[in-house]
C-alpha cells in the first residue's frame, strides 16, 4: 500500500484496518480472485476471518475505490486490485483462463457508444467470453 493511497483514504475519513489491508493484499497477490479464493489466501496468515467477513470487506474496499469486481463466472464476482493498470477481461469458457486487456482495445467502441447512445462504458467491469488460443488453435490453411 502506497503512502499516497493511505493519505488519500485518511483525508476522505476512511481507515484501512489491518483486516482490510490483509484482504487487499490477498487480492493483489492473486490478481483475480473470488471471495472464496481470497479467504483461502488470507487464512494462510489469519484464521480469524470467515467468508462473510471477506464478502463484506471486499464490498467496503470497492466502495473505497481500492478494488473492482467483474463477473467472470456465473458464480461469485471476481475481484481485482485497482493498483494494476485499468483493464478489461477476456474469459475462456473452456479453461477459465482470464486475460487482462488494455482498454485501448475497446476505445473506439467506447467512443461510439458515447456518441451514438450517450452511454458511458465501465471498462473495468467488462468481461468478454470466448475461447482462448490454446483451446481453439487457429485453423490450419490448406497449402
Ligand atoms: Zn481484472
Ligand atoms: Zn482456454
Amino acid at each position: 500500500m502506497s503512502d499516497d493511497l493511505r493519505e488519500k483514504l485518511r483525508a476522505s475519513g476512511h481507515r484501512l484496518t489491518p483486516q482490510r489491508e490483509l484482504i487487499l493484499d490477498a487480492v493483489d497477490t492473486l490478481g483475480h480472485a473470488t471471495p472464496d479464493e481470497v479467504l483461502a489466501e488470507v487464512r494462510k496468515k489469519s484464521s480469524a476471518l470467515n467468508v462473510s467477513t471477506v464478502y463484506r470487506t471486499l464490498e467496503v474496499l470497492e466502495q473505497l475505490g481500492l478494488v473492482r469486481h467483474a463477473h467472470l463466472s456465473d458464480r461469485a464476482p471476481t475481484y481485482h486490485s485497482v493498483r494494476d493498470h485499468e483493464h478489461f477481461h477476456l474469459v475462456c469458457r473452456n479453461c477459465h483462463k482470464v486475460i487482462s486487456v488494455d482498454p485501448d482495445m475497446v476505445a473506439r467502441l467506447a467512443a461510439r457508444l458515447r456518441e451514438e447512445h450517450g452511454f458511458v462504458l465501465d471498462v473495468g467491469h467488462l468481461a468478454v467470453f470466448g475461447t482462448c488460443v490454446e483451446c481453439e488453435p487457429l485453423e490450419e490453411t490448406d497449402a
